[in-house]
C-alpha cells in the first residue's frame, strides 16, 4: 500500500529560490527510504512538504491517514525536548495531547522506551541526558503514536561517529523488528547505504530526484 506520494511536486519558497522542481516519490508500506544528495538539493524541503508544514507550489502530495494516534512521526536535527519534563513525560505526551489515559501511555512510552534502549532513565531530564539518548528518546516520542509515517530530517548529523554508528545498528534493529515507514534525509551514502533499505538520490540546481534505487541485501553488521 502506498503511505505517501508526491507528483509533480515544485516548490519555490516566497524569495524566489526554486527548491524543488518535478518531483515524483511514492513510499511504500514498510518502506526505509533514505534522501540522499548535497546540501541544498531540497532534501528537507521535500520532507517538510510529506510532513504537511510547507505546501507545495504546485504538484499533488497525499499521505494516507489511520495512523493509531497520530500520522507522522516527525524527528527533528536537534533533538526538541521538553527540559522541564523526565523522558517518560516527553514520550508520554503525544499520546496525553491524542486524548489516551495516563495509566495506558505510561505503558506504552515505557515500551518504547525500553525499544530505543532507554530502559531505566525514564525518570531522567534531558540535560542529564546525552545527545545520543536524547535523539533516542526522540526516536521513541516519535514512534509510540505507531504513526503511518516516520519522517526524521538528518536526525544524526549532530552527533559524534560512535554514537552515530551506534543509533544506526539500533535503529535498523528496531526497524527489522517492527517494519515501520520511514524516510530520512541525509547527505552521508554510508548511512544510506547502511541503513536505508532504498535510497533516493537528488540533485541541486533545481532539486530534483535523479536515481531511486533498492539496496537489497542488508549491509553486514558485526
Ligand atoms: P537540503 O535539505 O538538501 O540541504 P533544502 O531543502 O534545505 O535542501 O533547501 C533547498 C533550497 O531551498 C536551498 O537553495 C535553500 O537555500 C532553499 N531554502 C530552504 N529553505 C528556504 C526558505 N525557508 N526560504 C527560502 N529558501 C529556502
Ligand atoms: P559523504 O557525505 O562524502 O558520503 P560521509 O559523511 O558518508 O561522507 O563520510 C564521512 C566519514 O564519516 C567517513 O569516514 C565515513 O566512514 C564516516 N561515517 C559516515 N556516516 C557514518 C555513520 N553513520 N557511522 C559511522 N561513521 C560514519
Amino acid at each position: 500500500a502506498t503511505v505517501a506520494s508526491l507528483e509533480g511536486v515544485t516548490k519555490r519558497y516566497a524569495n524566489g529560490t526554486l527548491a524543488v522542481r518535478g518531483v515524483d516519490l511514492a513510499v511504500q508500506r514498510g518502506d526505509f527510504v533514505s534522501l540522499l544528495g548535497p546540501s541544498g538539493c531540497g532534501k528537507s524541503t521535500v520532507l517538510r512538504m510529506m510532513a504537511g508544514l510547507i505546501a507545495p507550489s504546485s504538484g499533488r502530495i497525499e499521505v494516507a491517514g489511520g495512523g493509531e494516534t497520530g500520522d507522522i512521526g516527525f524527528v527533528f536535527q536537534e533533538p526538541t525536548l521538553m527540559p522541564w519534563s523526565s523522558a517518560l513525560k516527553n514520550v508520554m505526551l503525544p499520546l496525553r495531547l491524542a486524548g489516551m489515559a495516563r495509566a495506558e501511555a505510561e505503558r506504552r512510552a515505557r515500551a518504547a522506551l525500553d525499544s530505543v534502549g532507554l530502559a531505566g532513565f525514564e525518570g531522567s531530564y534531558p540535560r542529564a541526558l546525552s545527545g545520543g539518548m536524547k535523539m533516542r528518546v526522540s526516536i521513541a516520542r516519535a514512534l509510540v503514536t505507531k504513526p503511518r509515517l516516520l519522517l526524521m530530517d538528518e536526525p544524526f548529523a549532530a552527533l559524534d561517529e560512535i554514537t552515530r554508528h551506534k543509533l544506526n545498528n539500533d535503529l535498523l534493529k528496531l526497524w527489522e523488528a517492527e517494519r515501520f515507514t520511514a524516510v530520512f534525509v541525509t547527505h552521508s551514502v554510508f548511512e544510506s547505504v547502511y541503513l536505508s533499505r532504498r535510497i533516493v538520490v537528488m540533485a541541486a540546481r533545481p532539486g530534483r530526484v535523479v536515481e531511486d534505487l533498492a539496496v537489497d541485501a542488508p549491509y553486514p553488521r558485526g
